[in-house]
């Protein structure tokens, strides 16, 4: 790996040998160990649900902060990521929906898929009234190249259950992110 790794460098730099590029292609072997940790963990082992003793109203988890790399041209994207339910007979601790946005999105990834991943382990876990997960997120790959758009934010939501059909428990949610 870091011979193919060393072989990118000489493809992009002219001096490829020079005293800041030596110790460069571990560090990005390293480096890849974090950004790309979620392949590490299977979503379904941190999914540990409790026995629901009444709440019927929306959990929701704001403001996650979300890294991640575009399968596209392994460039960042980032932002944050919202992330609710409507218990049914389960519920989960606060934290696992926060662990669970960076297991999906410290892959290569795209916005809209790291979304629908987090809903469907939630509607396959938890059996909620409804899953939702909003994410707003910068992609340098817009940024620094292609049309530059330097201030662009792309908006995905994955709604799932009560948040698709009934347009008070959508409207609530939405309510509930923006304040
Ligand atoms: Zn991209």
């Amino acid at each position: 790996m870091k011979d193919i790794v060393t072989k990118i460098i000489e493809h992009i730099d002219p001096e490829p040998y020079r005293e800041g590029l030596v110790d460069t292609p571990d560090r990005i072997i390293r480096s890849w160990d974090k950004l790309y940790a979620g392949y590490k963990t299977d979503p379904g082992s941190i999914m540990t649900v409790f026995e629901n003793e009444g709440c019927d109203q929306i959990v929701l988890l704001k403001n996650i902060e979300l890294y991640s790399m575009c399968e596209h041209h392994m460039l960042p994207f980032f932002g944050k990521a919202h992330v609710a339910y409507i218990p049914d007979e389960k519920i989960i601790g606060i934290s696992k929906l926060a662990r669970l946005v960076d297991i999906y999105a410290r892959r290569l990834q795209i916005q809209e898929r790291i979304g629908l991943q987090v809903v469907s382990t939630l509607m396959q876990y938890l059996k909620p009234k409804g899953a939702a997960c909003v994410i707003e997120a910068k992609h340098m790959c817009m940024m620094m190249r292609g049309v530059g758009k330097q201030n662009s934010v792309m908006t995905t939501s994955s709604l799932r259950g009560a948040f698709l059909d009934k347009p008070e428990a959508r409207e609530e949610l939405m309510q509930l992110i923006k304040g």
